[in-house]
């Protein structure tokens, strides 16, 4: 990295400062929408909204506190809403306390003891670290320890029959052989560990392919058109593709669905590098040229046996023969390749036409089209095997809980995933370094006899690379009670992939919740700012630092996509090239994504790592310790008011075209903003009002089940058209880069798709959808908040 050394963070935390920061920017374009088009994911989750909003309403186990209990936090929130915390005899508030006990050497040594030993999904050593963080956690005293298992599907590369990526004549003799078809090479000596997976992606199809070579860039929708209009044909082709840009299964689909015999997936140095001023790692932090990355291309989320189903004992699976009809897996051969192999391809393709220009790489070298190689190669092609094998393994969730006093069956969930492809480094233990520590940090406050107001629970996900498996089994096991109860979930998959800033995607509903934690954080970068003041420069307008919205590519989907519960998702980022958009960083899923490279590369004194932990905290303690929830609905007003807009303008023509109108839309987040702004009154009135408790109790109780009720009215039960198991209305991962946010997604998807009959119906499924939550936030309100009987 070109940066220079930081030091850490002093261990004191600055009390919140308000600072004028410098503003950059014009007009924020808040959301980066990516109307990208999408997966056929093809099952469906039972129903679920209905009834969604009898959690909160029916809940009453709220404790009155004692009267004589006279501490009391700002806005008079009774101490035992866990706001504040003893410290010394006196009240100081929790988050204060709580980042004070986090340390950055303990994350690194985390990090040190999670990242040894290579811990794949279903392996022996992801296992053991399961009953690692499961036993530590027992010693730190929290309530409850689980260690929740599933029995799924996994794939794995073959040790004695390696894949194989080769240039064979035709009778069959082999001219080159590629090296890293088969095995990744270390280049540091910790990289050297037995149980290292061999290059695979995950859940491909199993066999062999041969034919011409055809280059087809990213291998996205738009390519292949490209291919088309150029005159390409790719069918019975093997197809080379670089990664980037989308992700992998998407590639895979696209590749199938063109007619590509099988699909070689390499790593091109312009977006990985090595590249000037970005040398490779160990001297830099970029992939070496040997080095290449490995992932899942499967196309569902969560066990693809079970769709809908917890994998427990008892349950029914499919057949795979299912899953591969109804393209949840590609059946054509995938496999991934370095770039110091796809030269060897690349440099003897001169036939056909020469590759657009925004399709060539970094390689030194013509990038031609094929297929098929050059005259003095025309009697060779390209031969791969694909030889991994399917297993049924167990796979463990460990779920550690504290306990809220005051609302005990209403948990904010944090969650990382444990598994990783080789060793974890940034992804995923960077976060799973940082999150044992701040659940160190509140086991610390509970020693004190501090609870959270509302339960805290800690999730330590399995399997999240091979497609969110851990957590998607665990939202189908519990989906009705978290339906019914779940406020928040809070997602960290890699903690530190960059040091340049920090990057926040999240419902708009989490926007107040994330601004005030990281006014209380210093930033890393620069001590002078906190990271909100660091965040507003780099990526927002003024006042208003950007939060991006939620696609998919890790651990929230099951939380937000299907069941509608409040997410977001933190991580420290670089603005490195084409690699911030998709993965965040170049050594991302391959060997060299370990320890080492972390703090010889990235950041020797993890000071990222533990600001980011005490952002997730900071941000845990406002949801759990708030009496009335911390959610901004004025601002998702605002962002819905700004992405109906965003639709509105980037499509005007055509559907002005198809005589398709968005008023409907455009009236229903009218009224929208409209309700939410009663709403945000009604909380504002309840928390200045110096009410007595019984009458706080009963209005916060209303309050809040509007609060949640609010994201729970986007979900549609019958989901997406064609993907039924997403069934966020306004949010939704890009039906062809599932990476990817799209907004109105039911809406855009059919735009591109052409499909006008579902154009409209769906301006009408989202419209009343908005018109609905709306509602939610209006009803009974008058009554229930001001006393008026008569409204
Ligand atoms: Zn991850």
């Amino acid at each position: 990295m070109a940066k220079e050394d930081y030091s850490p963070l002093e261990a004191e935390e600055s009390s919140p400062k308000v600072k004028s920061a410098v503003r950059i920017g014009k007009d924020s374009k808040l959301f980066k929408i990516i109307r990208n088009v999408g997966i056929l994911i093809v099952f469906a989750l039972a129903g679920l909204t209905a009834g969604v909003l009898i959690g909160y309403l029916a809940f009453s186990g709220a404790k009155t506190p004692s009267c004589s209990e006279p501490q009391v936090a700002p806005n008079n929130i009774p101490k035992e809403w866990g706001a504040l915390v003893s410290e010394n005899g006196k009240l100081v508030p929790a988050g204060d306390q709580g980042v004070l006990q986090m340390d950055a050497t303990r994350i690194e040594n985390n990090l040190k003891m999670l990242t040894v030993e290579p811990h794949i999904a279903g392996s022996k050593t992801n296992n053991d670290l399961a009953k690692t963080i499961a036993a530590s956690w027992r010693e730190l005293k929290l309530d409850k320890v689980e260690e929740i298992q599933y029995s799924v599907l996994l794939q794995y590369p073959n040790d004695t029959n390696p894949n194989r990526f080769q240039i064979r004549l035709t009778n069959h003799s082999v001219v080159f052989d590629a090296p890293t078809a088969q095995l990744e090479p270390p280049v540091t000596d910790d990289e050297k560990k037995e149980g290292v997976a061999r290059p695979f992606n995950a859940y491909s199809g199993v066999g062999s392919a041969e034919g011409p070579l055809v280059y087809v860039n990213y291998a996205r929708r738009e390519d292949f058109q490209n291919l088309t209009d150029m005159g390409v044909n790719v069918s019975q082709c093997i197809c080379l593709a670089r990664y980037g840009q989308i992700f992998r299964g998407s590639k895979a689909l696209v590749a199938q669905q063109n007619g590509c015999l099988g699909l070689v997936i390499y790593s091109d140095p312009i977006d990985y590098g090595p590249k000037k001023g970005f040398p490779a790692y160990p001297n830099g932090w970029s992939l070496p040229e040997t080095g290449l990355q490995r992932g899942t291309v499967m196309l569902m989320d969560g066990d693809p046996l079970t769709p809908l189903h917890p994998s427990i004992p008892d349950v029914y699976r499919r057949s795979l023969d299912e899953a591969l009809a109804d393209h949840s897996v590609p059946s054509i051969p995938v496999t991934p390749l370095s770039s110091s192999d796809a030269i060897h391809f690349l440099s003897i393709m001169s036939t056909g036409k020469e590759a657009p220009e925004d399709w060539r790489g970094g390689l030194n070298l013509t990038y031609y089209l094929g297929p098929g190689f050059n005259s003095e190669n025309q009697n060779s092609s390209a031969y791969m095997e694909v030889n991994n094998y399917y297993e049924t393994k167990p796979i463990v969730n460990v779920v550690g809980t504290i306990y809220g006093s005051q609302e005990p069956d209403h948990p904010v969930l944090l969650g990382n995933h444990r598994d990783a492809w080789t060793f974890g480094g940034a992804d995923p233990n960077s976060g799973t370094a940082t999150m044992l520590e701040v659940v160190r940090s509140l086991s610390l406050l509970r020693e004190t006899g501090w609870r959270p107001g509302r339960t805290m629970m800690f999730c330590s996900w399995d399997a999240e690379e091979y497609g969110l498996v851990g957590s998607v089994e665990f939202v189908e096991d519990r989906s009705k009670q978290l339906l019914l109860n779940a406020v928040a979930y809070l997602n960290v998959d890699v903690a530190v992939g960059g040091i340049d800033h920090l990057r926040v995607k999240a419902s708009p509903m989490l926007i107040p919740a994330f601004y005030q934690a990281t006014k209380e954080v210093t930033s890393p970068n620069d001590p002078s700012l906190t990271v909100y003041e660091e965040w507003q420069l780099e990526t927002g307008a003024p006042g208003e630092p950007d939060v991006g919205g939620l696609g998919s590519g890790s651990d929230y989907t099951g939380f937000f996509q299907v069941l509608g519960i409040t997410s977001g998702d933190l991580s420290y980022t670089s603005t490195f090239n084409a690699t911030d958009f998709f993965a965040g960083y170049p050594v991302y899923h391959s060997i060299h994504d370990t320890f080492q490279w972390i703090k010889t590369s990235l950041e020797p004194h993890f000071a990222h790592h533990l600001a980011l932990g005490k952002v997730w905290l900071r941000t845990a303690l406002n949801i759990s310790t708030t009496p009335v929830l911390p959610f901004g609905v004025v601002e998702y007003g605002e962002h819905l008011l700004m992405l109906v807009q965003d639709l509105n303008s980037t499509h005007n023509q055509t559907l002005g075209r198809e005589n398709i109108t968005l008023d409907f839309l455009f009236t229903s987040v009218e009224s929208f903003q409209a309700s939410a702004k009663m709403l945000q009154d009604a909380v504002d009135y309840v928390k200045e009002k110096d009410l007595n408790m019984t009458e706080n109790l009963k209005k916060w109780r209303v309050l809040n089940s509007k609060l949640v009720g609010v994201e729970r009215s986007f979900l549609v039960p019958e989901g997406l058209p064609g993907r039924p198991f997403f069934k966020h209305v306004v949010y939704a991962p890009g039906k062809y880069n599932s990476y990817s946010s799209a907004a109105f997604p039911g809406i855009t998807d059919s735009i591109v798709e052409e499909n006008w009959r579902v154009v409209r119906e769906q301006v009408t499924v989202a419209a009343l959808n908005v018109r609905a939550a709306a509602n939610v936030m209006t009803d009974s309100l008058q009554t229930a908040i001001y006393d008026n009987y008569s409204s």
